[in-house]
């Protein structure tokens, strides 16, 4: 029987647990522990790190995990960098969910920067309203342009108050729709929009709303990753699981 773990955190990751869980298959879904409350998911969970790449072979090889799926966000770069590393050495094949990059439209005014430091100094200049759609993670950095005011839309309710100097905090989880996101831009009176480019639908209504109110937007490209086995839809995961390899310490390699 196939043992799966699932490195969550996205959208995408829960909806192959529902699909893996309905089909009967044994799947566990394993989180950072950022989120204080995290989804309920149809199958166990497990939370927290594995201790870098050889704390993850390690746990591969306890569980006996026949198959690794690697859903995490396109940004959780050191993960998915660990996964491919701890995949090869415990020899468990590994596929990864992603979501496809978004790309620019007509009527799109993006300029792309390569990272978060990219971003904070395209900030550079006289003040401005922005909203900064980024996740609590990264903002610290932005205390560097101090001079505008930083619109905050965070999932969570953060422990200590952002560190800028100037700013309003939305604490919100979604789901976000254009409407409602055009409402967002414009009750705060929003000059300019930071985000990463996360891709896939569930986050993309501020890319039509910023669009529509012609707002430009500061886009952070994704970080680059290992070569690795990509899929962007959870039935394509199943169909992997069917067809890959058994683990090679399964087959007495
Ligand atoms: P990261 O920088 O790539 O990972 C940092 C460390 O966190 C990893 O080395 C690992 O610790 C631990 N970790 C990350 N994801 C894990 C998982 N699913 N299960 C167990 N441990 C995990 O990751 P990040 O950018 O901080 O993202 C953390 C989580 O938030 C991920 O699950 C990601 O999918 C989710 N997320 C991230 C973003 C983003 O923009 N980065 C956005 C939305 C959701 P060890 O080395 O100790 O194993």
């Amino acid at each position: 029987m196939p043992e799966i773990l699932i490195l969550g955190g996205t959208t995408e990751a829960s909806a192959l647990a529902q699909l893996l869980a309905a089909r009967g298959l044994a799947a566990t879904l394993s989180y950072a522990g950022r989120t204080q409350a995290p989804r309920a998911q149809p199958v166990p969970v497990r939370i927290g790190g594995f201790g870098g790449v050889e704390g993850l072979a390690a746990y591969l090889r306890e569980h006996g995990v026949t198959h690794l799926v690697d859903a995490t966000h396109p940004f959780a770069a050191q993960m998915s960098a660990h996964a491919v590393a701890a995949a090869q050495a415990a020899g468990v094949p590994l596929i990864a969910l992603t979501r496809p990059a978004w790309q620019t439209q007509p009527g799109d005014a993006w300029t792309r920067v390569a990272d978060v430091a990219g971003a904070v100094d395209a900030l550079a200049g006289p003040a401005r309203r922005v909203l900064l759609a980024l996740g609590r993670m990264h903002v610290a950095a932005f205390a560097a342009q101090g001079q505008h005011h930083y619109v905050l839309r965070f999932v969570d309710t953060p422990d200590a108050p952002p560190p800028l100097p100037d700013h309003t905090l939305v604490v919100d989880r979604g789901p976000f729709t254009v409407e409602g996101d055009m409402a967002l831009l414009q009750r705060h009176a929003i000059g300019l929009v930071v985000c990463k480019n996360a891709g896939g639908s569930g986050v993309q209504a501020k890319l039509i709303a910023a669009r529509a109110l012609g707002l430009p937007m500061i886009m952070i490209d994704r970080p680059d990753l290992p070569p690795r086995h990509e899929v962007h839809d959870p039935q394509a995961v199943l169909d992997w699981i069917a067809h890959a390899a058994a683990p090679s310490r399964l087959r007495g390699v």
